[in-house]
């Protein structure tokens, strides 16, 4: 074998001519594409050929940290069986698929979950995890239960890597063939007891179906953060790229979105949002002000083939005859759904950022794999693995030109399919591979019709550039977090990002009537700061790269003083104190409460950057201390989106009025 010398000094190098061979195809696999590796002779099948030593190459491959950018590429359910599976069809058993097994350096890691509170077996192994706890894994570095996203086994929040890395100042992206909801890509924008937490209406309609609560305590009108889809929109990662459109038509029912579809809040917060191919090539920029919101699918996007159907064996007697097939594709595919590596070279487009400016994190999943593992459709999951490969693909390609870039390809757990030599009493498809042979491929965990299982074998990691001998020998699925952070040089730790955060206030005099602009800065651990007077709510704001803006009315009949605007990060509860004087005779020609259609600070460029209207202060006597924020009266002026500046007239939100204890 051929190893390529390394490139730049430090920079990292290809160990495997599989890799220089990814990088030089351009044309997809074809599914009809037959080996003409000739394997009988001594040596003809070694990978490796008879002479080579490999020693230098390895030792090129290994290159040190950090990395500016960190692409994980995660094949749900892609186990040892499914990616032979695939390589057999696709390229023939002598070959190589282009992305996935170029990789130069690789590992095993361990992906077993945890038993939660409440469980008799607490803290204790569970053998078998699920995409939730698996993605916890190596999402927070942290072990956890099976349905459990971003959470630990006893059910406290721990902060995900595309939050870590926006408190570090990098870009994130989050892409899926899935429903962006679905737990591999949830692990990285939410915090929820139960995956099955997708929408506002998700318990409305588990209720209605006879089944117990979801979201429960994390349902915004149970005073929680929300369900999965609210919670992405606070996450704000720079790019997101899925499925999982249906639940965005879902009508927030409490918060300061209360009222609003989740499509129209995100448009409100300065999201773009497209559903199509054709949409996304008209993004040509995604950063905090205006991230990107790519829904592509009402539910989990097409797969790339028609599925196979399994033969049923029998349990004793003869088994049936199976004659072998090649899948043929699915004319579902692609159209308004961009394939996995398109989305992936898109994300790299919009996060890649020249030398010396910020890095980037991005998860790219095909989830499909998975999927169509459970359903026993062999064309499915290969399908889907090709998907993948192609993704690696572009990420590997980006990665060589950029010699800056980890790319980590691997899976969150193994799964059913098994290639075997004979019909098994369970399900069975038969097909013609690349050599021209025939592979057998049966499914045992679950009775026909019904979800096959995923299974608790150790699964590949392999992984290229600075960092990657990181997932060398046998690891765990949280060493993967850490190898990630670390390649990153993150700082873990998101209190100390918003520490020292300050607010500010314009103008700091203001007459009765007038406006004042409340500035949050330094607030790069939190994406969401509540402002608070006197104790009282006056909205929430996003955080748009560490900084925070409110637009507070003051009321005409405010009394003069001086006011106190309390910002607390959300999740760090650090907070930050403006102090502004409310004079009658103060200069009238800012904050004067007329709609002069200056955009407050900091605010971003969608139709209000994900500035929220703050509620009003001071007050008339009658107002009594009361505080009224509903739905109501909220959701008419939140739909006026960018009439952000209206927001004194419209708001009927009281605050008490009362001077600053430190006048
Ligand atoms: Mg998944
Ligand atoms: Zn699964």
């Amino acid at each position: 074998m051929v190893i390529r010398p390394s490139r730049r000094g430090a920079v990292a190098t290809f160990a495997t001519a599989a890799l220089a061979a990814a990088l030089a195809v351009s044309a997809p696999l074809s599914a009809s594409a037959a080996t003409d590796f000739d394997l009988d002779g001594t040596a003809d099948a070694a990978r490796n050929g008879a002479g080579a030593d490999r020693a230098d190459a390895v030792r090129a491959s290994i290159v040190d940290g950090p990395a500016k950018n960190v692409i994980l590429l995660i094949g749900d359910g892609m186990g040892d069986s499914e990616i032979t599976a695939a390589r057999n069809y696709l390229v023939g058993a002598g070959g190589s698929l282009p992305g996935i097994d170029a990789l130069p350096l690789t590992g095993q890691y361990t992906t077993y979950s945890l038993y939660p509170e409440g469980n008799p077996n607490v803290g204790k192994v569970d053998a078998v995890p699920d995409s939730a706890a698996t993605g916890t894994a190596w999402a927070t570095g942290t072990k956890t239960y099976d349905n459990a996203v971003g959470v630990d086994i006893y059910g406290d929040r721990e902060d995900n890597l595309i939050e870590i890395a926006k408190a570090n100042g990098l870009r994130t992206g989050n892409v899926s063939t899935a429903e962006i909801q679905d737990a591999t890509p949830a692990v990285q924008a939410a915090h929820v007891a139960q995956r099955a937490c997708y929408g506002p209406d998700t318990d409305a309609q588990r209720a209605a179906a006879g089944q117990s609560a979801a979201c429960g305590p994390d349902a915004k009108e149970n005073g929680g953060a929300g369900s999965i889809s609210e919670q992405l929109l606070d996450t704000r990662a720079d790019v997101t790229f899925g499925g999982g459109r249906e639940y965005f038509s879902q009508t927030a029912n409490a918060g300061v979105y209360s009222g609003l579809t989740l499509e129209q809040q995100a448009a409100d917060r300065g999201y773009q949002y497209v559903t199509t191919a054709a949409g996304l090539d008209g993004i040509t920029e995604a950063d905090q002000e205006s991230p990107v919101l790519g829904l592509f699918a009402e539910r989990n996007f097409a797969t790339r083939f028609s599925p196979s159907v399994p033969v049923q064996g029998v349990a004793t007697g003869t088994q049936p005859t199976i004659p072998a097939i090649r899948c043929t594709d699915n004319p579902a595919y692609g159209g308004d759904q961009p394939a996995l590596a398109a989305l992936t070279e898109k994300s790299i487009d919009l996060l890649d950022r020249p030398d010396g400016e910020s890095g980037f994190f991005l998860q790219v999943e095909g989830a499909s794999i998975d999927k169509q593992d459970h359903a026993a459709d062999a064309c499915g999951q290969i399908g889907e693995t090709q998907d993948l490969d192609e993704a690696v693909q572009a990420a590997l390609e980006f990665a060589e030109a950029d010699g800056e870039t980890l790319v980590i390809v691997t899976a969150d757990h193994a799964h059913t399919s098994q290639i075997v030599d004979n019909v098994t009493p369970g399900l069975n498809t038969r097909l013609t591979t690349a050599d021209g042979t025939s592979m057998l491929i049966a499914y045992g965990t679950a009775a026909a019709g019904g979800s096959q299982q995923h299974t608790g074998a150790q699964l590949r990691i392999a992984a290229y550039g600075p960092g990657a001998a990181n997932v060398l020998g046998l690891t765990d699925q949280t060493d993967n977090f850490f190898t990630m952070a670390n390649a990153l040089e993150l700082d873990r730790d998101l209190v100390a990002a918003s520490t020292g955060a300050t607010a500010t206030a314009d103008p700091t005099e203001v007459a009765p009537g007038g406006r004042v602009t409340i500035t949050g800065s330094g607030f790069a651990g939190d994406v969401i700061v509540n402002a608070t007077f006197d104790g009282e709510p006056l909205g929430q704001a996003d955080v748009i790269d560490g900084v925070a803006t409110f637009v507070v009315p003051v009321d005409a009949d405010a009394g003069e003083g001086d006011y106190e605007v309390v910002l607390t990060g959300a999740r760090t509860g650090v907070t930050a104190t403006a102090t502004f004087t409310v004079a009658v005779d103060a200069d009238a020609s800012s904050g004067d409460g007329t709609d002069d259609g200056a955009p407050a600070p900091g605010a971003g460029g969608g139709a209000n950057g994900g500035t929220t209207p703050a509620g009003s202060i001071g007050g008339s006597p009658n107002a009594g201390g009361s505080l009224s924020f509903t739905g109501a009266e909220v959701a008419p002026f939140l739909a006026l989106g960018g009439l952000l500046l209206a927001a004194g007239t419209a708001l009927v939100v009281r605050a008490r009025m009362r001077r600053a204890r430190h006048a």
